[in-house]
């Protein structure tokens, strides 16, 4: 067996993996990356990327069509399947090269291509090749879709979110399982296009959304585009016209495609990680501290999606960051304020503390999205806003589900991460007519202010 040896080992190179190679070797680590596939990142390949793409697609036709309420007629509106995933593929292909561009400028000898495995807590197999980190190794290997149990019998007709972007077609009717921020992006975008959308889900939440009464107002609106069969188990079989029959107790749905969007455990299964020595949890994923991204006192760090902590893409580049610098010698950056995003409209949103681990003096206030001037303006009037506040006055969380919620969220992250006070936050520059307005009227709403 070959063998080689580095200072800092990185597994994995998508958008934590190369975040972490760059963070160390700018410390000046003699530095390795493994990476067994192509290239290019899950958020550019079958991620962020594509779906926004699909999204911006639906958002044309919806507009389109909802242009005769504002008393202009944009005639009949039509769909042209081909052009749409063109783009989407035209486009999703500039975002993969400019990351295959970062990847294929790290100097050849750099990358070792292959799976790794561990073999012990200091070094991994790949191929014929044994690397042996004399600083750190850091896990970025990502995760993967699943396929649940219930659709096994009609698992050919099954598309997750690494196969629905390679359809030439729409279908005249899709399912999907899981109304999480994947499941509903793409099925108002399908629904938008002209698919008969049906979102299962065993749960009552939507969208990650914590909050019950923001919960409530997404449901609501999202229920205008799409049928959402929420709180149910489901069954699937195949019709003789090779179609899917979905059944659940008081409903159904026969559709021609299904997607699986029911989570993204993390891609761990072949790392041998029991060879580490490393404290793992019941599903077999590393414990790690979330600010420096360690495992434990060892030397093995864990960045994105497979730590499975907050798996989106700007947890997954700063995670990144932070293990490659920590493992090469440098000290963790603080904790960020949770952020995640559901691109719906109503775009829902979740930031800082959620809804269930509110402290027991919380304080919440709200605001209706019908009552904001903008909103009405632009016929996008369905929603919620809530703020939490601490018994100390300060911003700790919101939960939105509103127009334009996703530069509300960055306000409210950007204040969180300040400690910023309510009663400061509420008064500020709030231009007027702006949907930002909700977030000043659900902050004085909190503090018990007069109108
Ligand atoms: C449909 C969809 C939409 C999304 N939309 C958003 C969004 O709008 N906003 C947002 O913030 N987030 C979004 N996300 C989440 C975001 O894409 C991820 O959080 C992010 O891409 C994770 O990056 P990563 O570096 O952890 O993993 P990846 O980019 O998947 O990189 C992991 C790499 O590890 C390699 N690898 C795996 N195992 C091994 C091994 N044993 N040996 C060697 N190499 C290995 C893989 O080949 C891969 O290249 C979305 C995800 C999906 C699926």
């Amino acid at each position: 067996m070959d063998s080689r040896d580095c200072d800092v080992l990185i597994l994995g190179a998508g958008t934590a993996g190369l975040k972490a190679y760059k963070a160390a070797t700018a410390r000046g680590a003699d530095t390795l990356i493994v990476e067994r596939g192509p290239g290019g990142s899950t958020c550019t390949r079958v991620g962020c990327m594509p779906s926004k793409l699909l999204i911006a697609a639906g958002r044309a036709a919806h507009q389109a069509r909802g242009a005769a309420a504002f008393g202009v007629d944009a005639g009949a509106v039509t769909v042209d399947a081909t052009r749409v995933w063109q783009r989407v593929r035209a486009e999703r292909d500039r975002f993969v090269q400019a990351v295959l561009d970062d990847y294929h400028a790290i100097p050849a000898e750099r990358v070792v291509h292959g799976t790794a495995r561990f073999c012990a807590a200091d070094a991994v197999i790949v191929g014929d090749t044994r690397v042996t980190a004399r600083r750190g190794i850091v896990i970025a290997t990502g995760g993967h879709p699943i396929v649940p149990e219930l659709l096994a019998p009609v698992r050919d007709l099954v598309r997750t979110h690494e196969t629905i972007f390679d359809l030439d077609t729409l279908p005249r009717a899709l399912a999907v399982i899981g109304a999480g921020p994947l499941g509903l992006e793409l099925g108002q975008a399908f629904a938008r296009l002209g698919v008969d959308v049906t979102v299962i889900d065993g749960g009552q939440h939507v969208g990650g959304l914590k909050d019950p009464a923001v919960n409530r107002a997404a449901v609501a609106a999202l229920g205008r585009e799409m049928t959402l069969a929420l709180g149910v188990e489901a069954a699937a079989s195949a019709t003789d016209d090779g179609r899917v029959r979905l059944t659940w107790e008081g409903g159904e749905a026969t559709v021609d495609q299904v997607l699986a969007a029911t989570g993204r455990p993390p891609s761990l299964a072949e790392l041998a990680l029991e060879t580490t020595g490393l404290a793992l949890d019941e599903h077999g994923t590393p414990e790690f501290d979330s600010r420096s991204h360690r495992c434990g006192d060892s030397a093995i760090f864990v960045a994105g999606d497979a730590g499975a902590w907050r798996p989106v893409l700007h947890e997954a580049a700063r995670g990144g960051r932070i293990a490659g610098d920590v493992a090469a010698g440098g000290k963790p950056p603080r904790r960020l304020p949770a952020f995640a995003i559901a691109f719906t409209e109503p775009n829902l949103v979740s930031v800082g503390r959620d809804f269930d681990s509110l402290p027991e003096q919380a304080r919440i206030g709200a605001a209706k999205v019908c009552d904001n001037g903008r909103a009405t303006v632009d016929g996008e009037d369905q929603g919620l806003v809530r703020l939490y506040g601490d018994a100390d006055g300060r911003l700790i969380g919101a939960a939105i589900a509103a127009p334009g919620g996703e530069h509300l969220g960055h306000l409210v992250a950007l204040a969180i991460d300040r400690g910023t006070d309510v009663a400061t936050f509420a008064d500020q520059a709030w231009y007027h007519p702006t949907v930002e307005e909700l977030l000043q009227a659900a902050a004085r709403d909190l503090l018990g202010a007069a109108d």
